[in-house]
């Protein structure tokens, strides 16, 4: 099959495109954005919609698992689209919610088990050109949001997940008074070893109660979103953190990834640990619902087409920014949330606002209780957030 797909790319394009990345090829290649579309929406059209006691007769349901009906907007109802494999033996489905379009997967692994995703050397993955990587990363996504950012000024920040604290460690240089939330407690020593003013903590954020004070004017998620079980209680607790004015800063993989579209089970945004699966057009409800005034993307065009480093030639950077735009299609997402009015004012200059709700107005729907979930620590062997 993939020398099948092999060949027919050679004859669709010759040897023209081998020297790029394999994440890059699908945004340059003449013609192929369009087709990817077309297999995608012929994709969903021909794979069949279970009821969820269906569903689950097909699978068998790990240790630590659970089956889930769509976080977002409760339909049971399930799409099985994929079945992503590592070459350490696991693998997992992922469904699309027929109503909401929500990719996530199931059966998906119980909140009070997540710890076993994390048992043991997760702090181990640091190197020198990890940790440059990671800060390049971080600085691209803040000034993707500028001014917001740019100076701290003394203003609270929270970090949740904060590994090692290599983001902590930029928020303290701009002058941000910064702490960060982790469940590994190794993770968290490294941090504190690193950071001068700035302080990591292990647990949840109500456990510290520095923390759970409140009070923040900026709350980021580095690629945590989508290791989440139970999102809207998080980001309850997220809206209530911050003060008024406050931003919550997002990155996470796309779940209208043009890659995904083109490699399907073989994404790269399907990591081991990754359980839910955001684009621009699910994480509106999410934040909508738990109370949020609106939000604005800034499309991710790859770090080194960002940083000026990749040995890309013009034009074909410039098919790569426009096929990016044209299909909201970027390998990851990035966010700024507004907790109120008053943000989007603050804020929200030079950037296109979506407003999730009028002024004044309370969220669409209140959230149910449920236990609550723990910060889940960096997913530092994402190669998917290292890719371009
Ligand atoms: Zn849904």
């Amino acid at each position: 099959m993939i020398s099948a797909r092999r060949v027919l790319g050679r004859l669709a394009y010759g040897s023209r495109y081998d020297r790029l990345p394999v994440g890059q090829r699908v945004y340059v290649r003449p013609g192929e954005r369009f087709a990817r579309q077309v297999q995608w929406r012929w994709r969903l059209r021909r794979t069949p919609v279970l009821s969820l006691e269906e569903y689950a007769a097909t699978r068998e349901l790990g240790e630590i698992e659970e089956f889930l009906s769509c976080m977002l907007c409760g339909e049971p109802r399930q799409q099985p689209l994929f079945e992503p494999r590592g070459d350490k033996g696991w693998h997992y489905h992922v469904v699309r919610c027929p109503s909401c379009g929500f990719l996530y997967r199931n059966p998906n692994v119980r909140p009070e088990r997540l710890g076993d995703l994390y048992s043991s050397g997760y702090s181990g993955f640091l190197t020198g050109a990890y940790a440059a990587n990671r800060q390049r990363r971080y600085q691209l996504t803040m000034e993707a949001f500028s001014p917001v950012l740019d100076q701290g000024e003394g203003r609270r920040l929270l970090d949740f997940g904060s590994g090692v604290g290599l983001f902590l460690e930029l928020a303290e240089q701009r002058g941000f008074d910064a702490c960060g939330v982790d469940l590994s407690p190794d993770s968290v020593e490294r941090a504190n070893a690193r950071l001068t003013r700035a302080r990591a903590y292990h647990g949840a954020p109500e456990d510290v109660p520095e923390i759970a004070a409140g009070g923040f004017d900026v709350i980021t998620l580095w690629s945590v979103l989508a290791h989440l079980p139970r999102p809207l209680d998080d980001f309850q607790k997220f809206r209530d953190l911050l003060a008024p004015g406050g931003v919550l800063l997002i990155l996470t993989v796309n779940a209208r990834s043009l890659q995904l579209k083109a490699y399907g089970s073989a994404w790269s945004g399907f990591t081991k640990n990754h359980l839910m699966f955001y684009s621009s057009e699910t994480l509106p409800t999410l934040l909508r619902r738990t109370g949020f005034a609106g939000v604005a993307y800034a499309p991710h065009y790859g770090d080194t087409i960002e940083a000026g480093t990749a040995r890309m030639a013009g034009p074909l950077q410039w098919r790569l920014r426009r096929a990016v735009d044209a299909t909201d299609g970027g390998n990851m997402m990035r966010a700024l949330a507004f907790a109120d009015e008053e943000a989007i004012t603050r804020w929200g200059d030079g950037l296109k606002v979506h407003r999730l709700r009028r002024a004044g107005l309370p969220p669409v729907s209140s959230v149910p209780p449920a236990p609550s979930a723990p910060a889940g620590p960096r997913d530092l062997t994402d190669s998917s957030e290292m890719a371009t």
